[in-house]
């Protein structure tokens, strides 16, 4: 078997659940940077900048570099410039807002709605003015496409509905499927590949979602590994018809996985 050499580690419910660490999040990722391992930290959490996650990262005692921080949020501003669409309504956070507007991309106020796309991301202060406008531009030939489709996300104590939901909305409203940036589309996978330079089968995803991480790798040939600290419980875990190429309680106990020293 090749040797790893490139861990993608999902954030929400592998590092850290809401503000709080996970157990030995901080110890393994330094282990694993002792063991001369790329790290990069792929989330579809399209709240923050890559430069909030890394001092978010910070706050935990977690160093890493934005080089190594790839989001949903980033993905789309990049797609949007690959795709020449300048001009956007956004129905999502700051975060997303200002990676798009870093990359050139301007990002309108309501009531403007004569835009290239409409993106659609978590947005904690979404209403139902926001869905109508940007169902009107849709239906004008905006292209829809969405940050992320997670049906939830881990807080420190719950679970709450995540960029899914909202996305659900528009997608229900309209009946059309958005372009997804996020996983399991392989669009960030590949990014991340490219830019560690490293085959498919020395690269390993850790995270918590099945329907995401989890199926991302399976499409993509890479392998997988599931933690039970997140979203997923042993149950969905059991009735799901994707399978992880290993399962850990946290993310702890990944050292410990013979295939990955
Ligand atoms: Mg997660």
């Amino acid at each position: 078997m090749e040797k790893m050499k490139l861990l993608i580690f999902d954030m929400d419910g592998v590092i850290y659940r809401g503000n709080s660490p996970l157990p030995g999040a901080k110890e393994t990722l330094e282990a694993l940077r002792r063991q001369g391992k790329f790290i990069a930290f792929l989330t579809n959490n399209s709240t923050m900048t890559r430069f909030q996650y890394r001092r978010k990262l910070a706050h935990m005692g977690i160093k890493a570099s934005v080089k190594e921080i790839f989001t949903s949020a980033w993905g789309t501003a990049l797609f949007l410039k690959e795709k020449n669409l300048k001009r956007a309504f956004v129905i999502g956070e700051e975060g997303l807002k200002k990676e798009l507007r870093w990359a050139g991309i301007e990002v309108v106020s309501l009531p403007d709605i004569d835009v290239d796309c409409v993106v659609v991301g978590l947005d904690r202060k979404f209403t139902y003015k926001k869905l109508c406008y940007a169902f009107k531009a849709v239906r004008k030939g905006a292209q829809f496409i969405a940050t992320n489709k997670d049906w939830t996300f881990p807080l420190e104590n719950e679970i709450v509905p995540g960029g899914g939901a909202i996305v659900s909305a528009l997608q229900f409203a309209l009946n059309q499927e958005p372009i997804l940036i996020g996983k399991p589309s392989l669009f960030l996978l590949e990014l991340v590949i490219k830019h560690f330079k490293v085959s498919k089968g020395e690269t390993v995803i850790v995270g918590d979602r099945l329907d995401t991480d989890i199926e991302m790798g399976l499409r993509a040939g890479i392998k997988t590994v599931l933690v039970l600290t997140g979203v997923t419980t042993e149950e969905e875990l059991s009735n799901s018809t994707f399978k992880p190429d290993a399962i850990v309680k946290n993310i702890g106990e990944l050292l410990q996985i013979e295939w990955l020293k």
